[in-house]
């Protein structure tokens, strides 16, 4: 990828495709090209062939999916199937049409059956019934998997897939019903330390365990896989170690400085007891993580304080 190919990310404005252009920036590419959603509604196949058949990308990070965390999936199960089958059918197949070089698709660790060995190793895909909680979205991220192993195949084409584990940042979603965990503790914290407010409510047991990586660090393993990766096998990207969702919630109460107690929610649904996905074949591609969770979510948290607190 030299440093004056087109390059598409979709998706520019969300926490994966935001941290995506600020590594691609920051590593000296200047012809990024990107659309917001009402400039380009990803899901009309005919706006998007357009859109490519015009812009003409060498290179597309597809990073615009419908996303949510685990009360948000169980309530729109339809819109989380359609929309994300609809983007990236349309997305990949413009690609393969318009000559694209390379495409790099964004899965998700939920891909893995519920009850898979942990760490999650790429293949376990297929091995198992999923978690029910987010099985529409999942079987849509599968789907695009299999389309870009199955074009790799029938056209040749040049398509990867990476499966992120939980991951957190700028520009998350901070909305308490649909966000996922981290974000939504953040948020709950930081709000009932202005309100003096006794106790902070976690969903769940507080039991789960989830691996949790920096957006930032993903955008850095997105951009050093679209320049050194070549094969059909899907990879993980991740840190390589989790915490329990109650560690996490004491982790996130003392960054935010919090100084009242936990309330566990268990009418909330605890989702996959444990995501911890296997790094093997990433490090051995020579890409190791570098923020730690306490670094990370210091940054986190600054970045809300800026544009989420500020803005309200
Ligand atoms: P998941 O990783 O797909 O299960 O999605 P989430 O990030 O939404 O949830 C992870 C775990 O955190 C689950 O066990 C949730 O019940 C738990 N959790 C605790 N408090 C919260 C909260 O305020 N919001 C969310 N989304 N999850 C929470």
């Amino acid at each position: 990828m030299n440093k004056v190919a087109k390059i598409y990310v979709a998706g520019h404005r969300g926490l994966v495709g935001s941290a995506i252009v600020r590594r691609l920036e920051e590593e000296g590419y200047t012809n990024l090209v990107y659309r917001t959603s009402k400039e380009l509604d990803l899901r009309d196949k005919d706006q998007v062939d357009n859109f490519f058949a015009s812009e003409k990308p060498e290179y597309v990070f597809l990073a615009a999916a419908k996303v949510g965390g685990i009360v948000a999936n169980n309530e729109y199960p339809a819109d989380f199937i359609r929309d994300n089958l609809l983007i990236q059918t349309n997305i990949i197949d413009a690609a393969y049409r318009n000559n694209v070089e390379k495409l790099l698709f964004l899965g998700s660790t939920c891909i893995y059956p519920k009850l898979a060995p942990q760490p999650l190793k790429e293949d376990y895909l297929l091995t198992g019934v999923l978690e029910p909680t987010n099985e529409p979205y999942a079987i849509a991220k599968i789907a695009g998997i299999k389309m870009c192993e199955s074009y790799n195949r029938q056209y040749g084409t040049k398509y990867i897939s990476v499966m992120p584990t939980n991951l957190y940042g700028p520009n998350d979603n901070f909305d308490l019903h649909t966000s996922h965990v981290l974000p939504a503790l953040i948020r709950k914290f930081h709000e009932a330390k202005e309100t003096n407010a006794p106790y902070v409510e976690v969903w769940g047991t507080g039991s789960p365990k989830r691996e949790f990586l920096y957006s930032d660090d993903l955008a850095d393993a997105c951009v050093f896989l679209m320049t050194n990766y070549e094969g059909n096998e899907m990879v993980n990207i991740g840190v390589g170690d989790d915490i329990s969702i109650k560690d996490l919630a004491l982790k996130v109460k003392a960054v935010v400085g919090f100084e009242g107690e936990l309330q566990f929610d268990t009418s909330k649904p605890d989702g996959t007891p444990r995501k911890l996905v296997d790094v093997t074949k990433l490090n051995s591609l020579g890409w190791k993580a570098s923020t730690t969770l306490e670094d990370g979510l210091e940054k986190a948290y600054q970045w809300f304080l800026d544009n989420v607190t500020a803005k309200v």
